[in-house]
């Protein structure tokens, strides 16, 4: 019990719980939080819910020592924690037989993966050690290495930015043993595979495996350990990053990759696909004046596409012609017409892309055909939700608009469940409540994703258009369906076109967390994201393993003409499945703050803690729990913790749990107003009676 010694709640400076805040002001919530984390004390609850400021550098509190002191524990019993958290979720998740969820919000760099990592640590360090559950902890724990490999960058925010959002859903049988998993991804920022801005990388794994594999396996894989040897890796010149060691994370990612389950042939696959995604975006094309005066054009660097070829045991020809030229069935015709340099650029970028993305997605269906529970039987989960932070770039397009949208959404979920839930079971406990009023962020969603009139339909009905259609038009129109909303403004150079219409080239979005002014150069491709036939085709026709599954729609029987869903309604969907997914599960917050721009240890902005305070609506979180009851437990756990601190009840009490309780309460200097009785609970208004009854506890 040492470390629960060490874990004191006298060490604690400021108040734990932002609840007991007296008086509460903006400034008192950040005075609090600031002083905690001079004292590297960097977790303050609001209720349940836990506050986590980026410390940025390594802090002791994640030992087993650690979780072994805040398995089973209140929540109130020591220092505020993740472990905390994690544990009343793993604990609820048991007794109450309820599925859990942990969402973690906050900006990019506010320490959402960390956390994440946290709480897996927690639930694999609490369940049993026996050994055939080993494995299957081991496979959960390493998927996040070679996930964040090969979908974490550097970016001028963070230096290990998550490029997809990820959420994991640990399965346990009812014995609390994990049993398995389900890893479910969002969409992967792809247009960094092919451009980066200044500052920023392409992802790790491009780096890893050049600076970290032998030479041997460079070899197989035709590359060189040269990093400026490869275009879409040398844009910016940013090579290397001072807190990413490559080499290092090189072996860890291949060793996960193998306790994960991969086959030494399906590692191989995954690099030659990786080599070759470099060698693509090496290739360079010599425009050529075809006779008819119309524009085609020649691979300048055959060289590379040979390598390409035998890593992907592929045809040269038939390679070389799908990035030069395209196919147009007409009806009965075939009409083959040149590609100019530039479209073949721009189809070379967008074969890079795919295949890319594409690999990912492999790559967490394979990592789920491993960690999938075996056994069948009834389980219980708890999932883990880390997603791209909000982001405000100086340039932000369409994946800026779609990272941001997400958070929208789950900004939105925090308030709903938050006030529902709170809601409801004052309900359904007969208590009173004042109600208190919070920023709905519902009016942006809608915004953003109603049928027929948000941004994302105007855009997809821009893409299916037939006729002249580009970003200009499209911005066009949501400038003139949406300018009577608050929440939007057209932006941008304003040019007059030969119609006397105008032309924009950008929006702004008034987001909860922040106004965004979004670039639509580019909104139409990136959403519409069509790969020639020419080339897919020339893809699920190469020998190599993985490229069929890959590319479906290369193959030639499959003459299905339904337009592909685009890429904006098929994220709504899918963050649509995401929200019902959360919805239906108990849900723990932890709300992760970004103390600097820095990156560094110690400093502590104000005026970005308080930026991101208030739209996290972290006050009004304080003022919900404050008007109401901050904290409730059952009748029957809270008399057998508590039956000490009266005569009344101690040893045992054998009337109703809620009588003794009652006489418990009145036997302490605890003001009957501090507490009220609920129907099956106790409800508790300041947690500082908890302390206190804590206290009663210990002097027993
Ligand atoms: P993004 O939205 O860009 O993915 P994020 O919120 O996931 O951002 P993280 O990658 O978790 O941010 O954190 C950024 C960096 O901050 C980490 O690489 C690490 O250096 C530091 N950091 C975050 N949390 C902690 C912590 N608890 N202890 C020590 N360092 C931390
Ligand atoms: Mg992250």
């Amino acid at each position: 019990m040492s470390t629960r010694g060490v874990l004191s709640l006298d060490q604690e400076v400021g108040v734990s719980d932002a609840v007991l805040l007296d008086p509460l002001t903006e400034e008192a919530f950040i005075a609090n939080l600031h002083q905690r984390f001079k004292r590297d004390q960097i977790y303050t609850y609001i209720g349940t819910v836990v506050i986590s400021v980026n410390p940025y550098k390594k802090l002791a509190l994640y030992t087993t020592n650690i979780i072994e002191a805040y398995r089973r524990c209140s929540m109130f019993e020591l220092p505020p924690h993740i472990y905390a958290v994690a544990d009343n979720a793993y604990s609820s998740m048991l007794d109450r037989n309820t599925d859990q969820c942990v969402i973690i919000t906050g900006e990019s760099g506010a320490g959402k993966t960390e956390a994440s990592k946290i709480v897996m640590q927690y639930v694999a360090e609490v369940s049993h050690k026996r050994k055939e559950l080993v494995s299957i902890k081991q496979q959960l724990l390493q998927s996040i290495p070679v996930l964040e490999a090969f979908g974490n960058a550097k970016t001028q925010r963070n230096d290990n930015s998550s490029r997809f959002g990820k959420y994991m859903d640990i399965e346990f049988d009812l014995l609390g043993q994990p049993c398995g998993g389900v890893i479910t991804n969002y969409l992967l920022e792809k247009s960094r595979v092919v451009s980066q801005s200044q500052g920023e990388r392409n992802f790790h794994i491009f780096y890893q495996i050049l600076s970290g594999a032998d030479i041997h396996f460079l070899k197989t894989l035709k590359l060189q350990r040269n990093l400026e040897n490869y275009s879409i890796l040398s844009h910016y010149r940013c090579l290397q990053t001072e807190t990413v060691d490559d080499r290092t994370s090189w072996t860890l990612t291949k060793k996960a990759m193998e306790v994960v389950g991969f086959l030494q042939d399906e590692i191989l696959a995954t690099f030659q696909i990786v080599s070759s995604v470099l060698k693509f975006g090496n290739l360079q094309f010599i425009p050529r004046a075809n006779m008819d005066g119309t524009e085609g054009c020649s691979l300048m660097n055959e060289y590379e596409l040979y390598d390409i070829c035998e890593l992907l045991k592929a045809d040269f020809r038939a390679i070389q012609a799908a990035l030069t030229l395209r196919t147009l069935e007409a009806r009965h015709d075939v009409v083959v017409t040149d590609l100019s340099a530039s479209e073949a650029t721009y189809a070379r970028d967008a074969l890079c892309k795919a295949l890319y993305s594409r690999l990912f997605t492999w790559l967490v269906n394979r990592i789920n055909e491993n960690i999938r529970a075996k056994r069948i039987g009834k389980r219980k989960s708890l999932g883990v939700l880390d997603i791209y932070g909000f982001e405000v770039f100086e340039h932000n397009s369409f994946e800026q608009f779609i990272i941001n949208y997400c958070n929208e959404k789950l900004q939105q979920i925090f308030i709903e469940l938050t006030l529902k839930q709170e809601q409801e079971e004052y309900i359904r406990e007969g208590i009173q409540w004042v109600h208190v009023d919070y920023f709905n962020n519902a009016v942006i969603c809608d915004l953003i994703e109603k049928n027929n009139h948000g941004i994302l339909s105007l855009l997809d009905e821009e893409c299916l258009r037939p006729g002249p259609v580009s970003d200009e038009t499209f911005l066009f129109k949501l400038t003139k369906a949406c300018q009577d909303n608050p929440y939007f403004e057209s932006r941008g150079c304003k040019n007059f076109l030969s119609d006397n219409t105008l032309s924009y080239q950008s929006f702004r979005l008034r987001h909860y967390a922040g106004a965004v002014t979004y670039s639509v150069t580019g909104f139409l491709e990136k959403n519409n994201d069509l790969l020639y036939r020419d080339l897919s085709q020339a893809m699920y026709n190469c020998e190599h393993p993985l490229l069929k599954t890959l590319f479906p729609e290369g193959n030639p029987r499959r003459t299905t003409l339904k337009r592909p869903t685009t890429t904006g309604i098929q994220f709504k969907i899918s963050i649509g499945a995401l929200m019902k997914n959360l919805e239906a599960k108990q849900p723990n917050y932890i709300r992760c703050i970004k103390p600097n721009e820095l990156k560094q240890p110690m400093i502590f902005e104000m005026a970005l803690v308080n930026h991101q305070v208030q739209y996290l609506g972290l006050l009004e979180n304080v003022r919900v729990k404050r008007a109401g009851y901050a904290f409730r437990q059952d009748y029957n756990i809270f008399l057998q913790r508590y039956k000490m601190c009266s005569l009344q009840t101690w040893p045992n009490w054998s009337g109703l749990p809620v009588e003794g309780i009652t006489h418990l309460l009145r036997d302490l200097p605890i003001h009957p107003s501090e507490y009220t009785f609920g129907r099956t609970k106790i409800f508790i208004k300041n947690p500082r009676v908890l302390f206190e009854l804590e206290e009663f506890r210990r002097d027993r």
